[in-house]
């Protein structure tokens, strides 16, 4: 989704009047990105016509700069789709709140029972139990205790030869006396839905009451996770919607039509196999997302996490203001090394899945630390203005850094790249008074 949108913003963008045929041809081309990456058809349509309506409209039409009220719109109109603000997890006042973890086999279930857990404790300061009812997969009551251990976190079982709804019945029991807060229940998937797994899911949920009922889904599945989604919220009447494997190379429209077919919000996404690897759902960043804007605010809320506040804000007015030199890269790279593994980031820089090299680069560490060696080979005003890098300086810089040539041209083109993406992404959060929304 997210390239063929991008080449069409980045054309739209381009532009400096439109008329109706230009809106058309907009809409078409946003259209079929749409349903290559897997949206539900009848949720492009509904799409296609609200936007249709805006563009056309005094709105964008008037506007002295069109391509980025269209882009406007369709980001708005996107946030919408996928939910509007997102949403809060629930707290029972009769505790423990009890959330229910549902889903097909294989797509993270369990893995996200202990992704949550430790986010509940760890932003939440709760006592969660992690409670294990899927006695059907081999080893399933093992991963959850393997991840309990890794959690220091109770998990709570009777085995296999128990059946659900009572490894539910005395897991509560079980909370009540240990004063837990929260109570998430591990459930078996299929491979396909039957009627026997959602019998047995219905009795766990008539005993146990639950808070939430989070159907678990892979994004990877596209189109099949809208409709699994779609039967199990038939059945059981879900609460939320986490969507994980995100991290991968998904198409993103399962989590553009979800919403809008199952009226379930998307909750979490999993970004990852380890257990801090869980985040909430933004249906604006993963709008901007999309848009290729690249989501930098939850870099930057990563960014806060780990380095100053006061840096990061001085490294937001350089990007807005395009006075981000080789020093302040050379300082960012600092600073993203601090903040985990640099793939997890990558995917969040702005059109950092356009540019190649950034891409190579930024994976291998020791690059990194050729990278460095560069810049600091620099001088003050060869860094602040690298387009007065001559050859002859270049074989300096080389020379001085222990690199070559070509890796000094490498990095110079990166950067420019780099600082074209940032005033792309300026100009389109130009005008929004939220800017980069610094809360
Ligand atoms: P379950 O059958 O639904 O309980 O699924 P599991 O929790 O056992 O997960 C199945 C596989 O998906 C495991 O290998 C997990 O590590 C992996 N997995 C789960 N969530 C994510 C995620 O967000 N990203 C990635 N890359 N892998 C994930
Ligand atoms: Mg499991």
């Amino acid at each position: 989704l997210a390239d063929r949108l991008q080449n069409t913003m980045a054309k739209i963008r381009g532009k400096g009047k439109v008329n109706e045929a230009d809106v058309k041809e907009m809409m078409r081309e946003v259209r079929l990105a749409l349903l290559e990456a897997d949206v539900n058809f009848k949720v492009v349509k509904d799409f296609i016509k609200r936007v249709s309506e805006r563009a056309v409209g005094q709105e964008v039409m008037k506007s002295l700069t069109p391509g980025q009220q269209v882009i406007k719109v369709v980001k708005e109109e996107l946030t919408e789709l996928m939910g509007g603000e997102q949403s809060q997890i629930a707290v029972s006042n009769r505790p423990p709140t009890v959330i229910m973890m549902v889903g097909l086999q294989g797509a993270g279930k369990t893995t996200t029972t202990g992704k949550l857990a430790n986010l509940l404790r760890k932003k939440h300061n709760r006592s969660p139990l992690l409670v294990a009812a899927d006695i059907y997969r081999p080893a399933a009551i093992k991963q959850l205790e393997t991840l309990g251990k890794q959690l220091s976190m109770p998990v709570f079982s009777l085995g296999d030869k128990v059946s659900p709804v009572e490894i539910a019945k005395q897991a509560l029991e079980f909370a009540k006396k240990e004063h837990h807060d929260y109570v998430l229940i591990d459930t078996a998937g299929r491979l396909h839905i039957d009627e026997e797994l959602m019998g047995e899911l219905k009795d766990v949920k008539e005993l146990s009451k639950p808070d939430e009922i989070f159907l678990v889904v892979d994004a990877m599945t596209g189109q099949d996770a809208v409709n699994v989604a779609d039967s199990f919220n038939e059945q059981l009447g879900l609460t939320g919607v986490v969507l994980t494997k995100l991290d991968g190379d998904t198409r993103g429209g399962a989590a553009l039509s979800i919403r809008s077919v199952t009226n379930t919000p998307i909750k979490f996404i999993g970004l990852g196999e380890k257990l801090d690897a869980l985040e909430a759902f933004h249906p604006e960043r993963m709008a901007s997302r999309i848009l290729g804007m690249g989501d930098v605010l939850t870099l930057i809320e990563k960014a806060q996490a780990n380095v100053d506040a006061e840096k990061v804000k001085e490294l937001e007015q350089k990007m807005r203001t395009q006075s981000f030199t080789l020093d302040d890269f050379l300082d960012q790279l600092g600073q993203v090394r601090n903040m985990g593994p640099l793939e997890d980031l990558l995917g969040m820089l702005p059109g950092a899945n356009k540019i190649k090299g950034l891409k190579n680069m930024q994976v291998d560490e020791k690059q990194i630390g050729h990278v460095e060696a560069i810049i600091r080979s620099m001088t003050k005003v060869e860094k602040e203005q690298p387009e007065i890098i001559n050859a002859s300086r270049k074989k300096r810089i080389a020379k001085g850094s222990g690199t070559s040539v070509q890796e000094v041209n490498r990095l110079i083109k990166q950067f420019d790249d780099m600082k074209k993406m940032m005033k792309q992404m300026t100009n389109m959060t130009k005008g929004k008074k939220k800017g980069l929304g610094m809360k």
